[in-house]
């Protein structure tokens, strides 16, 4: 089977217990959960029984310690994430408001996370791999911007495939230098998987339909727009397939748009068929946005065939 790797940061969010607005008062908190929208793509991959494995940095804290042991023990090669010395793992404290919409105070980019970089034992991950997952907002420094395009060429160079998720909101695009990255990437992705309106991050088309097609037309495989709870669609040469999501109460929707794409990814490189790949990414999707915490709503095939067997 095809090793997946991917390149990012690894968090622990402390989520708050009752919505309301921000933490200017003391109020509940629930956590350190495992988080990092790298980690939890890859933790996905793993419980698909897919080979993979995560360039990180960690601090030597109980916030890393609980990310390492957890993506271990779902069966994720750890042997690239960096502990360091001295800066903390990162964090993320989330307050969901009672409008569903999210307010975040991040500790990532002075964190541990933000000193990820190029190691021996990243070198040997990307030896032995054959896909990496490129996450947009994960390409915070030029060490990592840097890694994770040479590591697209190398893997590219024999043979492999890269996929790319921007998770970007537009204002970040507007960052200078951003833009110029993401182009960079883009060129080199085989296959696209843009949340809703991160589509018309890269095109300056109208319609999805003339998206795609400028976006295939530079030469990308195949685009899958995932589309909360609207499901999914998959483009590629002219075919169009679209999937609705599965019908459940959504707990908690961060991490959803990982944990798809950790499903899909792995069964696109084992050439499952599109149209079956998106109704088990979906309901791969709907099975995150139940539980409470980024990464509790990875799960296996044995359990997303429980769920698409009571969804019939
Ligand atoms: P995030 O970046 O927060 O991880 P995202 O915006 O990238 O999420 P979404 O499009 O919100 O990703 O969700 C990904 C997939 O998860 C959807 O395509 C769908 O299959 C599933 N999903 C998300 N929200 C729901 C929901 N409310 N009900 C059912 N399925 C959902
Ligand atoms: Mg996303």
């Amino acid at each position: 089977m095809k090793k997946i790797i991917t390149i990012g940061e690894i968090l622990v969010e402390i989520m708050a217990t009752e919505p309301g607005d921000g933490f200017l008062e003391p109020i509940g908190l629930v956590g350190p959960y495992p988080s990092g929208a790298p980690a939890i793509f890859i933790d996905q991959v793993a419980k698909m029984g897919q080979p993979c494995g995560m360039i990180a940095c960690v601090g030597a804290d109980d916030f890393g310690q609980v990310n390492l042991d957890r993506l271990s023990r779902d069966g994720v090669d750890v042997s690239a994430i960096v502990t360091h010395p001295e800066l903390p793992t990162g964090s993320a404290f989330v307050r969901y408001r009672p409008d569903g919409s999210r307010h975040f105070v991040f500790n990532i980019r002075h964190s541990a996370a933000g000193a990820t970089g190029a190691t021996p034992e990243a070198e040997r991950l990307i030896e032995g791999a054959h896909h990496l997952h490129v996450m947009g907002s994960s390409l915070s420094t030029p060490a990592i911007v840097a890694l994770a395009l040479s590591a697209a060429d190398r893997i590219h160079a024999k043979g492999g495939t890269v996929s790319f998720d921007p998770n970007l909101r537009p204002s970040v695009l507007a960052t200078p230098g951003t833009r110029e990255t993401m182009d960079e990437v883009l060129a080199r992705t085989d296959l696209f998987l843009p949340s809703g309106p991160e589509l018309f991050l890269f095109s300056s088309a109208a319609t999805e339909a003339e998206a795609v097609a400028d976006l295939l037309g530079r030469g990308i495989g195949a685009i899958v727009v995932k589309d909360g709870a609207e499901g999914a669609r998959y483009h590629a040469d002219g075919a169009l397939l679209s999937a609705p999501a599965f019908a459940v109460d959504e707990i908690d929707p961060t991490g959803a748009g990982d944990t798809f794409a950790g499903t899909f990814v792995a069964l696109w490189l084992r050439d499952t068929p599109p149209a079956q790949a998106l109704r088990i990414a979906n309901a791969s999707g709907a099975l995150a946005v139940t539980r409470r915490g980024p990464m509790e709503g990875t799960s296996t095939m044995a359990e997303i065939d429980a769920f698409l067997g009571a969804h019939a």
